[in-house]
């Protein structure tokens, strides 16, 4: 059955318009054999955006707006979000020795990202070429570059860092292997199967959760279907649990013998771009903090919510007094 949530006032989604509380056991003292709440393994990206009216047939040139350069990548983009809501994030992932790549370290670290283990492979970083049509439809060109090279002898290397983490974040825009392999190492695992692929049952069995957009719940599932059912059905490809997130519509939860629906907050979408990654960032940070996975997620709802009244990815995410305000 789906247990509804009631829907709040615009962001707070408590009646007292104060933040959920961080789980039965509250917020847990800082544990010196822990120094991270969440460990981001993923990839590192510029994103180099132009607007333009239409896209260019094989063989042609058209002009189009000024470039934008965002940082960006789905790792990196889950670490920001959550590191401006608090949360103290550590990055593996790789950039190259290039202008992009001193360009996205800055970025990180700006945001307060642990770099210790960003490594640097000679040659380009990662690149999303993007360009944005008039109806601000997005069309994009991943080259991955520096995130390819990320190894399972980078995991190895970092096997102190993953497995005194309290939760490790996993995308697949780096090596499936890699990714497989950082799951092993880690003690729980956020799961993000985007962009979509296949992955071994066994890499879904260690997800707790594993979160999916529609998109990729038809993926992995091979049918449409309602999101409750959707949910329940990929809980039963093995998953510990799963979240469906579904755009203004929120996120539905699963776990064994339940599934909860959780609304999203109402508000008007000015750009939509990297609302998933703000969503998985905020919901590793709340699990890192000890909430339940519904606490968690109606908490990750608002900081989705927040993130699409803004333009870009990382530079929508709110940072916690922005949340507290909204
Ligand atoms: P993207 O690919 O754009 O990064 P996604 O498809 O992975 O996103 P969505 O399900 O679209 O993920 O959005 C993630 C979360 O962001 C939702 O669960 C919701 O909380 C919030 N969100 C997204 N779009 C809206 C919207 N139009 N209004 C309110 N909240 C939204």
């Amino acid at each position: 059955h789906i247990r509804p949530v009631p829907p709040g006032d615009a962001l707070g989604s408590r009646p007292d318009g104060r933040l959920p509380p961080s789980g039965a056991s509250g917020d847990r003292p800082d544990d010196p054999a822990s120094p991270y709440d969440v460990v981001v393994v993923g990839s590192v990206n510029a994103d180099l955006i132009v607007r333009v009216d239409r896209r260019p047939a094989p063989g042609e040139t058209v002009f189009g707006g000024d470039l934008a350069v965002h940082p960006g990548g789905k790792g990196a983009n889950q670490a920001v979000a959550a590191a401006r809501l608090g949360a103290r994030v550590a990055l593996l992932g790789r950039v190259g020795s290039d202008a992009n790549g001193e360009f996205l370290r800055r970025a990180l670290s700006g945001d307060g990202v642990d770099l210790g283990h960003l490594l640097e492979t000679p040659g380009p970083s990662g690149v999303a070429l993007i360009t944005v049509g008039p109806d601000g439809d997005n069309s994009i060109i991943v080259s991955p570059a520096a995130n390819g090279r990320l190894s399972e002898d980078d995991v190895a290397a970092a096997a102190g860092l993953l497995d005194r983490a309290r939760i490790v974040s996993l995308q697949l825009e780096t090596p499936l292997a890699t990714v497989l392999a950082a799951a092993r190492a880690a003690a729980r695992v956020v799961f993000n199967l985007s962009p979509p692929a296949p992955v071994p049952g066994e890499l879904l069995a260690r997800c707790d959760p594993l979160v999916v957009n529609e998109h990729e719940a038809e993926f992995l599932l091979g049918e449409r279907g309602a999101p409750d059912r959707q949910a329940r059905a990929l809980l039963a490809l093995g998953p510990r649990s799963v979240v469906v997130t579904l755009g203004a519509d929120g996120a539905v939860v699963a776990e064994p013998g339940a599934v909860t629906a959780v609304p999203s907050p109402r508000v008007a979408p000015v750009d939509t771009t990297g609302a998933g990654d703000a969503f998985t960032g905020a919901l590793t940070w709340r699990l890192s903090r000890g909430d339940d996975l519904v606490t968690a997620t109606e908490f990750a709802v608002r900081v989705g919510a927040a993130s699409v009244r803004k333009p870009g990815a990382q530079g929508s995410y709110p940072y916690l007094e922005e949340l507290k305000v909204l």
